[in-house]
């Protein structure tokens, strides 16, 4: 395949100007044109002398996702079903809220965990995304809602909670981030990033030691190792302790009025008890993890899945019995249900158009 330019840094990209002989000033346009215009040819970036763009265009590539198909929800949620120059399926989330945009975007095509509650461990581990898919993804969203060429937004965060582990795809992961928070482009700060790990032990503590790094949220949707393992397999691997012993490693690594954050994938009848919400807070206390909060997420309804969604009194006795035990708690509303973009619905059939 042709290199892929959006996922160059844009260091790598004078580096790669220098050896073709064009001026780095040449990288600086291209990189421009890439990510803070979100060009998706390079023939578009019309500051660059028509030779170049040619030469650009028959040497290297600055598009790799198709959109397949594109669902909008009642309450503004966009779904993307992407697909890479192989085929492979990519999916991304475009969730509006009054303040601010979210966009959730994929790691990996299918993902190699297989958390019960969850349609995307159906499909497997089909591929690692690379740095320019990743990236693709947020300009191909920001394009269908602002307009190519409009300035991004400020106040649009990231999540990497879409399909697949974004830890077991550390490396583009982390420099599909970098590139995308240069104030020349994209200009996303790792500050308004998350980054969700279903709990890949020795990542969290590289992850830790990064200088400019994104938020840390941890899916845990279980307070015991017998449940976990049910839930979430990873658990076999690493343990709850070795979990919330990383955990505690990292918390000690918060600068000031940071904290991070649990998620806790409620599901009906099956985690959602007070005994349950009241374990979660002696998990907690256990390990003396004071600087955290807890994402509740109701289960979305997924007809290929055995699990049901909590009655929505368990959601709310289940929050207010961590509260009452000093844990922060939040409840995340579904968003895109109807078009099954809402968590564990990716992968889902395709939903109404
Ligand atoms: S919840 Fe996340 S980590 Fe678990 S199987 Fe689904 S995509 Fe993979």
């Amino acid at each position: 395949m042709m290199p892929h330019l959006t996922g160059f840094s844009r260091a790598e990209l004078a580096e790669i100007f220098s050896e073709l002989g064009e001026a780095r000033y040449r990288a600086d346009q291209v990189f421009r044109g890439l990510h803070r215009r979100r060009l998706q040819s390079f023939e578009e970036i019309t500051d660059l002398p028509k030779a170049l763009r040619e030469k650009l265009s028959e040497t290297a590539t600055a598009s790799v996702l198709k959109v397949e198909s594109k669902y909008v929800s009642t309450d503004g949620t966009r779904r993307f079903l992407m697909k890479t120059h192989d085929g492979f399926p990519v999916e991304t989330v475009y969730i509006p809220t009054e303040n601010r945009d979210t966009i959730c975007f994929s790691s990996q095509s299918g993902c190699p965990l297989k958390c019960d509650f969850c349609l995307t461990a159906k499909l497997g581990l089909l591929r690692n995304l690379t740095v320019g898919e990743i990236v693709e993804q947020i300009v191909t969203v920001l394009n269908d809602v602002y307009g190519i060429g409009e300035e991004t937004p400020h106040g649009t965060n990231l999540v990497a909670m879409g399909a697949g582990e974004p830890f077991l795809n550390f490396e583009n992961l982390i420099n599909a981030i970098d590139i995308m928070s240069d104030e020349d482009g994209l200009f996303i700060v790792p500050g308004r990033v998350t980054v969700s790990t279903a709990g890949i032990v020795p990542k969290i503590y590289e992850f830790a030691k990064l200088a400019r790094r994104p938020n840390l949220a941890i899916s845990l949707s279980a307070s015991t190792d017998e449940m976990r393992n049910l839930l979430m397999p990873i658990n076999k691997r690493w343990k709850l302790d070795d979990l919330m012993q990383a955990a505690k490693a990292f918390e000690k690594t918060l600068k000031r009025g940071e904290r991070f954050t649990f998620e806790y994938v409620l599901l009906g009848g099956v985690n959602d008890s007070i005994e349950q919400a009241r374990a979660l807070a002696a998990l907690l206390a256990r390990y003396d993890l004071v600087r955290v909060k807890i994402n509740l997420i109701p289960h979305n309804p997924a007809e290929q899945l055995d699990y049901h969604p909590p009655e929505p009194e368990r959601v709310a006795a289940f929050k207010n019995e961590l509260e009452s035990l000093g844990v922060s708690a939040y409840v995340r509303t579904p968003r895109g249900r109807d078009i099954y973009a809402a968590c564990g619905q990716l992968a889902a059939k395709a939903g109404s158009q």
